[in-house]
Protein backbone atom coordinates (compact mmCIF):
# COMPACT_ATOMS: atom_id res chain seq x y z
CA UNK A 1 0.00 0.00 0.00
CA UNK A 2 1.62 3.59 -0.84
CA UNK A 3 2.33 5.47 2.07
CA UNK A 4 0.09 8.55 2.58
CA UNK A 5 1.31 11.88 2.54
CA UNK A 6 2.01 14.18 6.00
CA UNK A 7 0.23 17.22 5.75
CA UNK A 8 1.10 20.35 7.72
CA UNK A 9 -2.40 21.71 9.83
CA UNK A 10 -3.04 25.16 10.87
CA UNK A 11 -5.57 26.74 13.15
CA UNK A 12 -5.89 30.01 12.34
CA UNK A 13 -7.70 32.63 14.77
CA UNK A 14 -9.19 35.40 13.12
CA UNK A 15 -12.05 36.42 15.67
CA UNK A 16 -12.79 36.17 19.65
CA UNK A 17 -15.28 36.68 22.30
CA UNK A 18 -14.92 37.41 25.93
CA UNK A 19 -16.76 37.71 28.37
CA UNK A 20 -19.29 35.01 27.70
CA UNK A 21 -20.89 32.96 30.70
CA UNK A 22 -20.10 29.00 31.35
CA UNK A 23 -24.13 28.69 31.20
CA UNK A 24 -23.60 29.46 27.04
CA UNK A 25 -20.96 27.24 26.98
CA UNK A 26 -22.41 23.61 29.05
CA UNK A 27 -25.64 22.46 29.80
CA UNK A 28 -25.80 22.36 33.37
CA UNK A 29 -22.17 24.43 33.61
CA UNK A 30 -20.25 22.36 36.34
CA UNK A 31 -19.64 25.53 38.63
CA UNK A 32 -21.38 28.68 39.00
CA UNK A 33 -18.37 30.59 40.46
CA UNK A 34 -16.49 30.05 37.41
CA UNK A 35 -18.11 32.46 35.28
CA UNK A 36 -16.25 33.38 31.48
CA UNK A 37 -14.97 31.37 29.02
CA UNK A 38 -13.94 32.69 26.16
CA UNK A 39 -14.39 31.39 22.86
CA UNK A 40 -12.34 32.04 20.02
CA UNK A 41 -12.83 31.52 15.94
CA UNK A 42 -10.57 29.76 14.07
CA UNK A 43 -10.58 28.24 10.31
CA UNK A 44 -8.07 25.68 9.49
CA UNK A 45 -5.86 24.76 6.76
CA UNK A 46 -4.17 21.75 5.57
CA UNK A 47 -1.18 21.94 3.12
CA UNK A 48 1.04 19.12 1.32
CA UNK A 49 1.60 16.60 -1.60
CA UNK A 50 0.64 19.54 -4.10
CA UNK A 51 -2.55 20.63 -2.15
CA UNK A 52 -4.12 23.17 0.07
CA UNK A 53 -7.44 22.63 1.57
CA UNK A 54 -9.24 25.50 3.94
CA UNK A 55 -11.56 24.27 6.78
CA UNK A 56 -14.50 26.51 7.45
CA UNK A 57 -15.00 30.25 6.07
CA UNK A 58 -15.67 31.93 9.21
CA UNK A 59 -17.94 34.75 9.85
CA UNK A 60 -18.14 38.07 7.36
CA UNK A 61 -17.03 41.25 9.38
CA UNK A 62 -20.41 42.68 9.22
CA UNK A 63 -21.76 39.56 11.49
CA UNK A 64 -18.75 39.99 13.99
CA UNK A 65 -20.41 43.71 14.37
CA UNK A 66 -23.96 42.33 14.89
CA UNK A 67 -23.02 39.97 16.73
CA UNK A 68 -20.67 42.06 19.24
CA UNK A 69 -17.55 39.53 18.69
CA UNK A 70 -14.08 40.77 18.77
CA UNK A 71 -12.53 40.56 14.73
CA UNK A 72 -9.18 40.34 14.32
CA UNK A 73 -8.70 39.66 10.62
CA UNK A 74 -10.97 38.32 7.86
CA UNK A 75 -9.69 34.06 7.46
CA UNK A 76 -8.70 34.92 4.13
CA UNK A 77 -5.94 37.74 5.54
CA UNK A 78 -5.04 35.18 8.63
CA UNK A 79 -4.28 33.04 5.56
CA UNK A 80 -1.67 35.25 3.74
CA UNK A 81 0.64 35.32 6.69
CA UNK A 82 0.92 31.91 6.17
CA UNK A 83 1.27 32.37 2.34
CA UNK A 84 -2.23 30.83 1.39
CA UNK A 85 -3.50 32.72 -1.47
CA UNK A 86 -7.42 32.80 -0.83
CA UNK A 87 -8.58 33.36 -4.04
CA UNK A 88 -6.45 30.58 -5.14
CA UNK A 89 -7.98 27.98 -3.15
CA UNK A 90 -9.33 25.25 -5.07
CA UNK A 91 -11.19 23.42 -1.64
CA UNK A 92 -12.84 24.50 1.33
CA UNK A 93 -14.42 22.37 3.73
CA UNK A 94 -17.50 23.80 5.41
CA UNK A 95 -18.14 21.87 8.47
CA UNK A 96 -21.40 23.44 9.19
CA UNK A 97 -23.26 26.37 7.69
CA UNK A 98 -23.37 28.42 11.28
CA UNK A 99 -22.84 32.31 10.70
CA UNK A 100 -19.37 31.44 12.27
CA UNK A 101 -18.24 28.84 9.64
CA UNK A 102 -19.80 29.88 6.85
CA UNK A 103 -19.58 33.69 6.03
CA UNK A 104 -16.75 34.53 4.22
CA UNK A 105 -17.32 32.06 1.71
CA UNK A 106 -16.78 35.05 -1.42
CA UNK A 107 -13.05 35.42 -0.68
CA UNK A 108 -12.34 31.95 -2.10
CA UNK A 109 -14.01 32.28 -5.92
CA UNK A 110 -12.25 29.17 -7.00
CA UNK A 111 -13.19 26.81 -4.64
CA UNK A 112 -15.01 23.72 -4.67
CA UNK A 113 -17.25 24.00 -0.85
CA UNK A 114 -17.60 20.52 0.59
CA UNK A 115 -20.58 20.49 2.17
CA UNK A 116 -22.99 17.38 3.91
CA UNK A 117 -26.61 16.97 2.07
CA UNK A 118 -27.95 17.18 5.30
CA UNK A 119 -26.63 20.86 6.25
CA UNK A 120 -27.75 22.14 2.95
CA UNK A 121 -30.72 20.33 3.42
CA UNK A 122 -31.36 21.80 7.30
CA UNK A 123 -30.28 25.44 6.23
CA UNK A 124 -32.66 25.34 3.32
CA UNK A 125 -36.05 23.58 5.16
CA UNK A 126 -38.81 23.77 7.45
CA UNK A 127 -36.67 24.07 9.95
CA UNK A 128 -35.17 27.79 9.48
CA UNK A 129 -38.85 28.85 10.54
CA UNK A 130 -38.45 28.97 13.80
CA UNK A 131 -35.89 31.11 15.45
CA UNK A 132 -34.24 28.59 17.93
CA UNK A 133 -33.34 26.66 15.11
CA UNK A 134 -32.66 29.63 12.33
CA UNK A 135 -30.37 31.66 15.01
CA UNK A 136 -27.05 30.11 14.31
CA UNK A 137 -27.50 30.76 10.61
CA UNK A 138 -27.46 33.98 8.60
CA UNK A 139 -29.58 33.97 5.29
CA UNK A 140 -27.04 35.55 3.14
CA UNK A 141 -24.17 33.04 4.02
CA UNK A 142 -26.54 30.04 2.93
CA UNK A 143 -28.20 31.85 0.10
CA UNK A 144 -24.73 32.74 -0.69
CA UNK A 145 -23.45 28.95 -0.76
CA UNK A 146 -27.12 28.06 -2.84
CA UNK A 147 -25.65 30.24 -5.10
CA UNK A 148 -22.56 28.55 -5.40
CA UNK A 149 -24.46 25.28 -5.99
CA UNK A 150 -26.12 26.68 -9.31
CA UNK A 151 -22.49 27.50 -10.63
CA UNK A 152 -21.45 23.95 -10.22
CA UNK A 153 -18.95 24.61 -6.98
CA UNK A 154 -20.35 22.85 -4.40
CA UNK A 155 -19.81 18.96 -3.73
CA UNK A 156 -21.73 17.68 -1.42
CA UNK A 157 -20.66 14.58 0.48
CA UNK A 158 -23.22 12.30 2.56
CA UNK A 159 -21.53 10.63 5.32
CA UNK A 160 -17.82 9.74 5.15
CA UNK A 161 -15.60 10.50 2.06
CA UNK A 162 -12.18 10.72 1.14
CA UNK A 163 -11.24 13.86 0.07
CA UNK A 164 -7.59 13.08 -0.87
CA UNK A 165 -5.08 10.99 0.03
CA UNK A 166 -5.03 11.39 3.94
CA UNK A 167 -7.63 14.09 4.45
CA UNK A 168 -11.32 12.43 4.72
CA UNK A 169 -14.72 14.03 5.68
CA UNK A 170 -16.75 12.53 8.42
CA UNK A 171 -20.54 12.96 8.94
CA UNK A 172 -21.12 13.57 13.02
CA UNK A 173 -24.19 15.63 13.03
CA UNK A 174 -25.04 16.60 17.37
CA UNK A 175 -24.26 20.13 17.46
CA UNK A 176 -25.70 21.06 13.53
CA UNK A 177 -27.57 18.64 11.58
CA UNK A 178 -24.97 18.48 9.15
CA UNK A 179 -21.86 18.84 11.10
CA UNK A 180 -18.81 17.34 9.78
CA UNK A 181 -15.39 16.72 10.60
CA UNK A 182 -11.92 16.45 9.06
CA UNK A 183 -9.21 13.63 9.56
CA UNK A 184 -5.77 14.69 8.58
CA UNK A 185 -2.84 12.19 7.87
CA UNK A 186 0.51 14.08 9.66
CA UNK A 187 3.88 13.25 10.74
CA UNK A 188 2.44 12.85 14.29
CA UNK A 189 -0.15 10.29 13.12
CA UNK A 190 -4.28 11.51 12.63
CA UNK A 191 -5.53 14.52 13.74
CA UNK A 192 -8.89 15.71 13.82
CA UNK A 193 -10.45 18.83 13.42
CA UNK A 194 -13.20 18.23 15.46
CA UNK A 195 -14.93 22.26 14.73
CA UNK A 196 -17.90 22.29 16.56
CA UNK A 197 -18.23 18.29 17.41
CA UNK A 198 -16.38 19.78 20.64
CA UNK A 199 -16.51 23.53 21.05
CA UNK A 200 -13.83 23.07 23.76
CA UNK A 201 -11.66 20.29 25.02
CA UNK A 202 -13.67 20.38 28.30
CA UNK A 203 -17.29 19.44 26.51
CA UNK A 204 -15.81 16.13 25.27
CA UNK A 205 -13.37 15.40 27.89
CA UNK A 206 -15.97 16.07 30.78
CA UNK A 207 -19.09 14.67 28.84
CA UNK A 208 -20.89 18.55 28.93
CA UNK A 209 -23.23 18.85 26.03
CA UNK A 210 -22.82 22.48 24.25
CA UNK A 211 -26.12 24.62 24.36
CA UNK A 212 -26.50 25.49 20.83
CA UNK A 213 -27.86 21.32 19.75
CA UNK A 214 -29.84 19.72 17.32
CA UNK A 215 -29.30 16.13 18.78
CA UNK A 216 -27.91 15.14 21.99
CA UNK A 217 -26.93 11.32 21.31
CA UNK A 218 -25.43 12.58 17.82
CA UNK A 219 -23.13 15.15 19.98
CA UNK A 220 -21.99 12.33 22.73
CA UNK A 221 -21.74 9.94 19.45
CA UNK A 222 -19.71 12.46 17.89
CA UNK A 223 -17.15 12.52 21.04
CA UNK A 224 -16.66 8.90 20.09
CA UNK A 225 -15.92 9.81 16.51
CA UNK A 226 -13.35 11.78 17.22
CA UNK A 227 -11.39 9.12 19.64
CA UNK A 228 -12.21 6.43 17.24
CA UNK A 229 -10.59 9.17 14.24
CA UNK A 230 -7.96 10.34 16.16
CA UNK A 231 -4.43 8.84 16.57
CA UNK A 232 -5.05 9.96 20.77
CA UNK A 233 -7.09 12.26 22.29
CA UNK A 234 -4.17 14.41 21.70
CA UNK A 235 -4.61 14.59 18.30
CA UNK A 236 -8.47 16.25 18.80
CA UNK A 237 -8.55 19.81 17.59
CA UNK A 238 -11.69 21.42 19.76
CA UNK A 239 -13.63 24.25 17.23
CA UNK A 240 -13.22 27.06 19.47
CA UNK A 241 -10.78 26.19 22.49
CA UNK A 242 -8.29 28.95 23.43
CA UNK A 243 -5.83 26.56 24.79
CA UNK A 244 -5.44 25.79 20.77
CA UNK A 245 -3.23 28.36 20.72
CA UNK A 246 -1.49 28.05 23.99
CA UNK A 247 -0.35 24.89 23.97
CA UNK A 248 0.65 24.12 19.90
CA UNK A 249 3.80 26.13 18.54
CA UNK A 250 3.76 28.87 16.98
CA UNK A 251 3.46 28.54 12.58
CA UNK A 252 6.42 31.43 12.64
CA UNK A 253 8.00 33.75 15.00
CA UNK A 254 5.70 36.44 15.61
CA UNK A 255 2.37 34.75 14.90
CA UNK A 256 2.37 33.12 18.52
CA UNK A 257 -1.33 32.99 19.51
CA UNK A 258 -2.42 33.37 16.49
CA UNK A 259 -1.46 30.38 13.70
CA UNK A 260 -0.42 27.60 15.20
CA UNK A 261 0.84 24.39 14.15
CA UNK A 262 -1.85 21.30 14.48
CA UNK A 263 0.89 18.39 12.86
CA UNK A 264 3.12 19.10 15.58
CA UNK A 265 3.27 17.90 18.86
CA UNK A 266 1.23 19.64 21.76
CA UNK A 267 2.81 20.77 24.98
CA UNK A 268 0.94 18.80 27.88
CA UNK A 269 -2.05 20.62 29.11
ZN1 LIG B 1 -18.78 27.45 15.72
Amino acid sequence: MPSLPNYAVYAIRYASHTGRTLQETFIMPPDPHEVAQPLIYYVWAIVGDGRTVVVDAGMTRDNAARRGRGYHQTPAEGLAKIGIDATRVADVIVTHMHWDHAGTWADFPNARFHLQDREMRQATGRNMLHAPLSRSYWPDDVVGLVRQVYRDRVEFHDGEDDLAPGISLHLVGGHAHGLQIVRVSTERGWVVLASDATHFYANMEKQRLYPTIYDAPEMVAGWQTCKRLAASPDHIVPGHDPLVLEIYPAAAPGLEGEIVRLDRQPKPR
